[in-house]
């Protein structure tokens, strides 16, 4: 897969790039990552990417000329044919303003050959890069960030990890939190030991199983498969109800879920 990310701080991702699991699939050729610098395609003296904007207010808007000719010289294929669907290409441009990135988006990105990132800056990017140059706005939360630089990472970080080969245990990354069992290829639905179901992870633990008084779940230690699927999925839901109840509403839930719900929330025997 190749990933693009345009931005005028390139130095920025000396770093988020250069570690764990985004480095090793560098490495294997997984991923190849390029980050290119707007500023090269500027042609005035002073490099200029931004300009004020019209109708007046605050602050500077990123221009569109340098952008447009920046995924130019990348060779992207056009954008009828992306948005047709005749290529796996796709030119996202950051925004506060964009659809919610989230693990099924990653999972839809990871589909793809060819992936660009436009990172904004100042007050945000001249809107005909939104209308005419990119496929789709992408948002990672509901907060204003300073950059589109850290909103690209964070894709970078998710999409890269789910390219097959990434992660050395490939089932690891299907059983995490939001996993949904209808992305995650060769399973047969949610249990504790497969795939979320689009809940939250089960609490883990690893040795010593006693530290300073605190003791990890007998039950893990006990080598009944049975029970330790159970008390996972119990606590994956009630870490769910807990901290995300809203993600119930879209989860996978068995028979058996349902009653371990219902005795969680009260509502059961
Ligand atoms: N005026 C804009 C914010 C601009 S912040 C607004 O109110 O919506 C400058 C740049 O940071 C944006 O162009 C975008 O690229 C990036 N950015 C800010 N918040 C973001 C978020 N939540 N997700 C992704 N990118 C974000």
């Amino acid at each position: 897969m190749k990933i693009d990310i345009v931005t005028i701080f390139p130095e920025f991702f000396r770093g988020p790039l250069d570690y764990g699991i985004i480095r090793r699939a560098r490495e294997a050729g997984l991923a190849t990552i390029e980050v290119h610098d707007l500023r090269a395609f500027t042609h005035d003296r002073h490099r200029t990417v931004d300009d004020r904007p019209f109708g007046g207010g605050e602050g500077m808007v990123l221009k569109p000329e340098p952008i447009f000719e920046c995924i130019e010289a990348l060779n992207v294929a056009p954008r009828e044919a992306r948005q047709g669907g005749d290529t796996t290409q796709s030119v996202v441009l950051l925004s506060a303003q964009g659809k919610r990135f989230d693990q099924s988006g990653a999972e839809r990105l990871v589909a793809l050959d060819r992936v660009i990132l436009i990172c904004g800056r100042y007050e945000g990017v001249d809107e005909r890069v939104s209308q005419y140059l990119a496929d789709r706005e992408l948002s990672i939360g509901d907060y204003v960030l300073s950059g589109g630089e850290i909103g690209a990472a964070v894709i970078v970080d998710c999409v890269t990890r789910l390219i097959p080969g990434a992660v050395g245990n490939e089932a690891s990354t299907r059983q995490e939190s939001f996993t949904a069992w209808e992305h995650a290829a060769g399973s047969d639905g949610p249990s504790s030991t497969c795939v979320s179901g689009g809940l939250l992870d089960y609490p883990h633990y690893t040795r010593p199983a006693e530290f300073r008084g605190m003791a990890v779940p007998e039950v893990l230690a006990s080598g009944n498969h049975d029970e330790i699927r159970r008390w996972r999925r119990r606590s994956a839901l009630e870490k769910t109800v807990r901290n995300r109840p809203e993600l119930l509403q879209n989860a996978l839930l068995s028979e058996e879920d349902k009653r371990l719900l219902a005795q969680i929330t009260g509502k059961g025997s």
